[in-house]
C-alpha cells in the first residue's frame, strides 16, 4: 500500500460534525495501510468572511497582509482536524503550507508554486502519523513572504504534494459525487462520469466547470499524478481523471465518451469594439491596450466588415470582474485606434460541449446547434477548438440551453437523480 494525499473542501469540514466525520474516513485510509498526507480547506465558508472582514477595514485589501489573513482560514481547520484524529487514538501533526514546504513566487493572492520541498511531511509520515497540510498557501521564495494561490487553490496543493511525494492518488473529497456530465445544480438528471481524460477534464475546467480547478488539473497531466474525485459525505466510488482509465476501475474497460459533458460560466462579460476601421494594426492594438493591463481574455470574434463603410465590430469575452479596467483601457485609446464606440454586455452565458470524440465524429457542431435552436436559444458568439464547442447566449437562457443539449446528445441519465450534498460547487 502506497501513500494517499486526500483533500477535504471547506463544505466537507463546514462544522465539528463535519471534522469529526473526515477525520473518521483519514484514519480508515491509515487503517488499509495507506500513508495518509491530508489537504484541507478553510471551514465553510470562512474564507469569504474573513475577505468581507478585511474589506470593511480597508476598500481594496490585497498583498501581504490580506495573505496572511486569508491563511488563518486554513490553519483553524487543519488543527481542529489534527486533534479529531488523535480523539480517534491515531498520531496526527498539522503543517502550515510553508512549513510542508511550498514554495511560491511572490504574487500575492495568486502566487503559482514553483517547488514543494515536503522534507518535514516525510518525517512525520515515517514516524507513523497522518500528515495535515493547510491548503492553498506557500512561502516565497525570494522574500520568505506567507502567500495564497487564488481561490480553491487547495485542490493544486494537495495535487502539488501528491506529485512530490509520489503518491499512487490524489484523492478530491468534495459534496457532489464526482464530475457530473453537467453541473448537478443546473441538470437534474446529470450522470456521473467513472473516468475522464486530463484533455477532456481541462477543457471542462476552463469552460465553467467548478468541480475541479483548471490549475490543479493542468499540475496532475504535468506529472501525471491520477486524481479521484470522490464525495466526502457518500463514501461512493467517485470519478477518476487521468491519463488512462485506471486499474482501479477493475476488469470493466471504460471506453473514452464521444462527448464528455456539458459545462457552462455565466462569469463572463462581452464588449464589442464598434466601428473599428478594417485595416492592419487595429486589432493588434486593441489587444495590446488589454494585454498591458493584464486582462485575460477568453473568446474574440470578429465580423467581415461591411463593403460600404470598411468598418468592423470586434467583440470578445473577459471575466466580468475585468470588465470595468478593460473599458477604461480601451477609452484611453479610442482615439488613437479610431474605433467608434464600446458595448459592454454582462448579462451573457457560455455554454461549451466537450469531448476528444468530437475530432472523429462529424454532425457534432450540428447537432448542437440544432439542439439550442429546438430550445429557442439564440446565438451571440460562437468559438470551437478541436475537443471543444463554446456559444455565448443570454444569461436568463442558460438553464434552458445547458439542459437541451444534455439531453441532445443522450447524456441524462435513467437513473437515479445526482445528488449535491451540499455547498455552492466548491
Ligand atoms: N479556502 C480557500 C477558498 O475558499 C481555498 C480552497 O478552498 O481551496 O478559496
Ligand atoms: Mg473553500
Amino acid at each position: 500500500m502506497g501513500l494517499v494525499v486526500q483533500k477535504y473542501g471547506g463544505s466537507s469540514v463546514a462544522d465539528a460534525e463535519g471534522i469529526k466525520r473526515v477525520a473518521k474516513r483519514i484514519v480508515d485510509a491509515k487503517r488499509n495501510g495507506h500513508q495518509v498526507v491530508v489537504v484541507v480547506s478553510a471551514m465553510g465558508d470562512t474564507t469569504d468572511e474573513l475577505i468581507d472582514l478585511a474589506e470593511q477595514v480597508s476598500p481594496i485589501p490585497a498583498g501581504r497582509e490580506f495573505d496572511m489573513l486569508l491563511t488563518a482560514g486554513e490553519r483553524i481547520s487543519m488543527a481542529l482536524l489534527a486533534m479529531a484524529i488523535k480523539n480517534l487514538g491515531h498520531e496526527a501533526q498539522s503543517f502550515t503550507g510553508s512549513q510542508a514546504g511550498v514554495i511560491t513566487d511572490s504574487v500575492h493572492n495568486k502566487a503559482r508554486i514553483i517547488d514543494v520541498t515536503p522534507g518535514r511531511i516525510r518525517t512525520a509520515l515515517d514516524e507513523g502519523n497522518i500528515a495535515i497540510v493547510a491548503g492553498f498557501q506557500g512561502v516565497s521564495q525570494d522574500k520568505k513572504d506567507i502567500t495564497t494561490l487564488g481561490r480553491g487553490g487547495s485542490d493544486t496543493t494537495a495535487v502539488a504534494l501528491a506529485a512530490a511525494l509520489d503518491a499512487e492518488v490524489c484523492e478530491i473529497y468534495t459534496d457532489v459525487d464526482g464530475v457530473f456530465t453537467a453541473d448537478p445544480r443546473v441538470v437534474k438528471k446529470a450522470r456521473k462520469i467513472d473516468w475522464i481524460s486530463f484533455e477532456d477534464m481541462l477543457e471542462l475546467a476552463s469552460s465553467g466547470s467548478k468541480v475541479l480547478l483548471h490549475r490543479c488539473v493542468e499540475y496532475a497531466r504535468r506529472y501525471n499524478i491520477p486524481i479521484h474525485v470522490r464525495s466526502s459525505f457518500s463514501g461512493l466510488r467517485g470519478t477518476w481523471v487521468s491519463n488512462e482509465p485506471h486499474a482501479e476501475q477493475g476488469a470493466r474497460k471504460v471506453e473514452q465518451a464521444i462527448i464528455s459533458g456539458v459545462a457552462h460560466d455565466t462569469s463572463e462579460a462581452k464588449i464589442t469594439v464598434v466601428g473599428v476601421p478594417d485595416k492592419p494594426g487595429e486589432a493588434a492594438a486593441i489587444f495590446r491596450a488589454i494585454a498591458d493591463n493584464e486582462i485575460n481574455l477568453d473568446m474574440v470574434v470578429q465580423n467581415v466588415s461591411a463593403a460600404s463603410t470598411g468598418l468592423t465590430d470586434i467583440s470578445f469575452t473577459l471575466p466580468k470582474t475585468e470588465g470595468r479596467k478593460a473599458i477604461d483601457a480601451l477609452e484611453k485609446t479610442k482615439s488613437a485606434i479610431g474605433f467608434e464606440s464600446l458595448r459592454y454586455d454582462d448579462q451573457i452565458a457560455k455554454i461549451s460541449l466537450v469531448g476528444a470524440g468530437m475530432k472523429t465524429n462529424p454532425g457534432v457542431t450540428a447537432s448542437f446547434f440544432e439542439a439550442l435552436s429546438d430550445a429557442g436559444v439564440n446565438i451571440e458568439l460562437i468559438s470551437t477548438s478541436e475537443i471543444r464547442i463554446s456559444v455565448v447566449t443570454r444569461a436568463d437562457d442558460v438553464k434552458e440551453a445547458v439542459r437541451a443539449v444534455h439531453t441532445a446528445f443522450g447524456l441524462d441519465s435513467d437513473s437515479a437523480e445526482a445528488v449535491v450534498y451540499g455547498g455552492t460547487g466548491r
